[in-house]
Order: structure tokens, then C-alpha cells, then sequence
């Protein structure tokens, strides 16, 4: 799983605190955050407003992301689910 590169030191006391709180490096679960953060919905699949205000949750099943997603603006809710292939059939025109 490709991540962050951890060689350039985290600290620089010119820039303001990081807004994501990402666990240690150390942290078993480490490299799934940075995932999240990376790949989770950042705009509302019904009205289209950020998500920054939300809620985004994540879980998997199986090989699947499945990110449960709140809408602040609309209060929309439902899953985001991500995945590597799909087989889709198109009917013929
Ligand atoms: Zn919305």
C-alpha cells in the first residue's frame, strides 16, 4: 500500500497544525488513515456541497471501501463503496 513518504521530517513550526490528526506512524492502522483521508468522498453524491461539514466513515467487505457518507448541507446519507473492477453489461442501442 503506497503512503505518504515518512524519510522528510513531520515538524515545521512555520506551518499550522495539521487539521487531520493522523495517528503516529508507528500506529498499526497508520497507513489506512492516510488511505481515508486520500480517498474518501469529498463532495455529496446528491447535492454536490462538501463534505468537510459531514460525516464520512469507513469500512470494508471484502475487497471493498465502503465509506457510510452524512451530507450536512442536504442530510443526505448512504454508502460510497470503491473498488477495483467492475462487469457491467450495456444493452445494445
Ligand atoms: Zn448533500
Amino acid at each position: 500500500m503506497a503512503t505518504h513518504d515518512r524519510s522528510v521530517p513531520p515538524f515545521d513550526p512555520s506551518l499550522p497544525p495539521d487539521p487531520h490528526r493522523l495517528p503516529p506512524p508507528t500506529e498499526w492502522f497508520s497507513p489506512h488513515a492516510e488511505r481515508h483521508l486520500l480517498d474518501r468522498p469529498k463532495f455529496c453524491p446528491m447535492c454536490g456541497s462538501s463534505l468537510d461539514g459531514g460525516l464520512t466513515s469507513e469500512w470494508w467487505v471484502a475487497e471493498e471501501r465502503v465509506f457510510l457518507t452524512w451530507c450536512a448541507s442536504c442530510r443526505w446519507t448512504g454508502n460510497v463503496v470503491l473498488f477495483d473492477r467492475a462487469i457491467i453489461e450495456e444493452p445494445e442501442h
